[in-house]
């Protein structure tokens, strides 16, 4: 039976909340966490996302205001489960965007599961998407520092008993939700399909209410949907109330 906890990589203290919810929230501003999640089972120990950067290359490459962050905080955040990097044998990216992946080649010795249209794009997004894969920046992105160690998955794919890859494009086209059943229920980790709580309540006008960062909205649409039907219940990427519980 997997363990799974919720781990802080960080936080950006004031976060444009229009950038989450599709036309709501213009002005308003969020406090947003990079959440990783740790599922251990026996001695596997799998990370589900890796965090962003440290707050100097957020702010040079990605103009973007964190604190907390980088690759000693991710080290903080496994200590409390006397874990380190070396310790993890997996590790699973939702997507390939900056603030999930960045700390990849921290983890020397995992296998990476990524889905295979999200290589495929993160190679050459289209240009307003470019920055968000760290693509035509000084540096490389951090994914293409680890390619002999990936698994590539090619739709829903079950990694691990207990724990499911199900590929549910919209936010990026390789976005994959990650079902990991404890001994309570089953949980999705959504990834950035569902930023924050109130994209999967929805209001008065849409059951559902969408981000505003995606590819492809009809694609997005339809995997909000089929996630009705995929756990339990569904765990949002950059929501504080994540951590409203210590273990799931
Ligand atoms: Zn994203």
């Amino acid at each position: 039976m997997w363990q799974l906890y919720p781990l802080n990589f960080g936080e950006w203290p004031e976060f444009e909340l229009s950038r989450f919810l599709y036309n709501k929230g213009f002005g308003e501003k969020i406090r947003a966490i990079a959440t990783g999640f740790l599922a251990v089972d026996g001695d596997r120990a799998v990370l589900i996302d890796a965090g962003i950067y440290d707050e100097d290359r957020a702010l040079s490459d990605h103009d973007q205001w964190v604190v907390g962050t980088g690759p000693g905080q991710v080290r903080t955040e496994l200590a409390r489960y006397d874990l380190e990097p070396e310790d993890i044998t997996d590790v699973v990216l939702t997507h390939l965007h900056w603030d999930h992946a960045a700390n990849v080649p921290l983890f020397t010795r995992a296998q990476v599961h990524i889905q295979d249209d999200e290589i495929e794009y993160a190679e050459n997004p289209l240009p307003p998407h470019q920055v968000s894969f760290d693509h035509g920046l000084s540096r490389p992105a951090p994914w293409t520092l680890v390619r002999d160690r990936i698994n590539t998955l090619h739709g829903d794919t079950e990694l691990f008993p207990g724990m499911t890859a199900y590929h549910l494009p919209g936010h990026t086209p390789g976005s994959q939700g990650i079902k990991i059943s404890t001994a309570k229920q089953s949980y999705l980790l959504a990834g950035d399909n569902v930023d924050l709580q109130a994209n999967w309540d929805g209001d008065e006008h849409l059951r559902h209410r969408p981000g505003m960062v995606y590819v492809d909205m009809r694609d997005y649409w339809a995997s909000l949907l089929r996630m009705e039907s995929l756990a339990d219940v569904i765990v949002p990427s950059h929501d504080p109330s994540v951590f409203d519980r210590e273990v799931y």
